[in-house]
């Protein structure tokens, strides 16, 4: 990241790079580890042919935006919520779902997809969230359940937050009350988790409301008549604090649409701050009864994402969020069966350059950017130049962009190594870009590279280890017994069971 950000600072180098502008031998810069694809790699035999037809001049009228990074037709993000996650099932499922390394799931799928957490909990709510017997207030989250000063799992949500293994914040914590009308919350919570973020230098751009009414301090939907954390006369008003910290896209509401075009929808919060809203694919409507067809279940992961469902994205290069709550189950991993096929499929529609798995984050930061850019084309008889100068975000504000901004933009142009990139001014160095082979329009394109992929096991890490990690709850006796649960040829699978323990912590 820093080393991008000192580019505008280098201008001089990357002018000279620029002005010099020297035939060069074409050499694939598309990322395979990225892609997982090897199959862009040009041969020798090859490469005049290939010089000859990217050297040509530049098509006036060829250079256009693509949707999405190349090679994708969609993009996908999972956003998995903190209800009910201990620390140990959080490591059991992202150590699955994030990294290359053997797993009770399987070998893992080493995809980007991240969290939210809570920084608080004060509910009292019965019951156990695992097979330890863990209860409700023992779920994962940065102070211990109302303390200002007692941490619980700080040190791994700071670290897995710079991992890339969390990125939303789920309000600022679990303050759902069986009694819905009283509430432990207090804005107080909100001052004591800015300071956190500071002293951490978190900075979280998304934030997803929490839980019943009792949590007050939810904003967003101005349709809502308990949220009252964007009112500025109630005691609970904290979104001041929230969107000074960073929050830029709000979830606000449940929807039933699995793709659209874009996830962001404008928001005025009711003290005058504008933020955006962003979707999640959270229901299947309502059933005859008026009831809501929820399923955002970890058991309604296959149907989330469904076949039909990533093949519909893909066909029309849609975007998708499906809202999850992957640790919320009580006594299994959900990942077995129908659910570990689906992620496997998912899997292999990103491996093969089809839908882009990214985290939340990434997710909407790309689509604001890639929805609001701005450039001016010059067509100079051998060249095309795309200046990109600004984001002109009519919510958040216009912006000049960083490269970190404008990772994975893509341009078509009829001679991608004849078309050249500037950033407010600034010559991209062509070493920052990738040039690209004729996608499923028939066009080749230029790209600034999307985010390095990082399957590394975070858990291996250093500064991992949970503040209130309690190795006696690795008693044997805590265990029940498997649930066998058929498949459709009558053969017994037994589930994963959250006890299962796959290294010495
Ligand atoms: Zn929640």
């Amino acid at each position: 990241m820093g080393t991008f950000r000192t580019l505008t600072v280098s201008g001089f180098l990357t002018v000279v790079l620029a002005a010099v502008d020297l035939p060069i031998a074409f050499t694939t810069h598309l990322n395979s580890r990225m892609t997982g694809r090897t199959d862009h790699a040009l041969t020798s035999s090859v490469r005049d042919a290939a010089n000859a037809r990217l050297l040509k001049p530049v098509q006036p009228g060829s250079v256009t935006m693509r949707k999405f990074p190349y090679p994708y037709r969609a993009m996908l993000a999972i956003a998995s919520d903190a209800d009910g996650v201990t620390f140990r099932k959080f490591i059991l499922i992202h150590r699955y779902l994030n990294t290359f390394e053997r797993t009770s799931m399987g070998k893992g799928l080493g995809l980007d997809i991240a969290d939210s957490f809570f920084f608080f909990v004060g509910t009292d709510r019965p019951g156990a969230i695992d097979t330890h017997n863990t209860p409700w207030q023992d779920q994962m989250s940065y102070f211990y359940r109302l303390s200002t000063n007692d941490l619980r799992d700080a040190r791994a949500i700071v670290h897995f937050s710079r991992v890339g293994w969390i990125d939303s914040l789920h309000g600022l914590g679990d303050f759902s009350m069986i009694d819905q009308n009283i509430t432990l919350f207090e804005r107080r919570y909100a001052e004591t988790a800015l300071r956190a973020l500071r002293e951490n230098r978190l900075r979280y751009t998304v934030w997803i409301n929490h839980g019943n009414r009792s949590n007050v301090g939810n904003f967003g939907n101005p349709e809502s008549t308990y949220q009252q954390g964007d009112q500025k006369q109630s005691p609970y008003y904290i979104a001041d604090l929230i969107v000074r910290s960073g929050v830029q896209y709000i979830w606000t509401r449940r929807d039933s649409e699995f793709g659209l075009k874009s996830m962001l929808y404008p928001i005025t919060l009711r003290d005058g701050v504008k933020r955006w809203g962003f979707y999640r694919y959270t229901d299947d409507g309502y059933d005859p009864w008026g009831d809501l067809l929820w399923n955002w279940n970890p058991m309604k992961l296959a149907k989330q994402l469904s076949p039909d469902h990533l093949r519909m994205i893909e066909t029309r290069h849609l975007y998708s969020i499906i809202a999850q709550h992957l640790g919320g189950n009580d006594m299994e991993i959900p990942i077995y069966g129908a659910n570990l096929l689906a992620l496997i499929n998912l899997a292999h529609a990103y491996r093969e350059g089809r839908i882009l798995v990214a985290r939340t984050s990434r997710l909407l930061q790309y689509n604001e950017v890639q929805q609001w850019l701005h450039y001016t084309v010059r067509y100079t008889g051998v060249h095309a130049d795309i200046d990109i100068d600004q984001i002109r975000d009519p919510v958040l504000g216009w912006r000049h962009p960083t490269l970190d901004d404008v990772r994975g933009i893509t341009f078509y142009s009829s001679s991608p190594r004849q078309t050249r990139l500037l950033l407010n001014g600034h010559s991209v160095p062509r070493s920052r870009l990738q040039y690209n082979h004729a996608d499923y329009t028939g066009s080749p394109s230029v790209s600034i590279p999307w985010w390095p992929e990082s399957t590394l096991d975070g858990s291996l890490q250093p500064g991992f280890a949970s503040d209130a990690m309690d190795t006696s709850q690795n008693e044997p006796g805590n265990v029940k017994p498997f649930r066998r649960v058929p498949n459709r040829r009558g053969i017994q699978i037994k589930p994963p069971i959250w006890t299962w323990r796959e290294d010495q912590l």
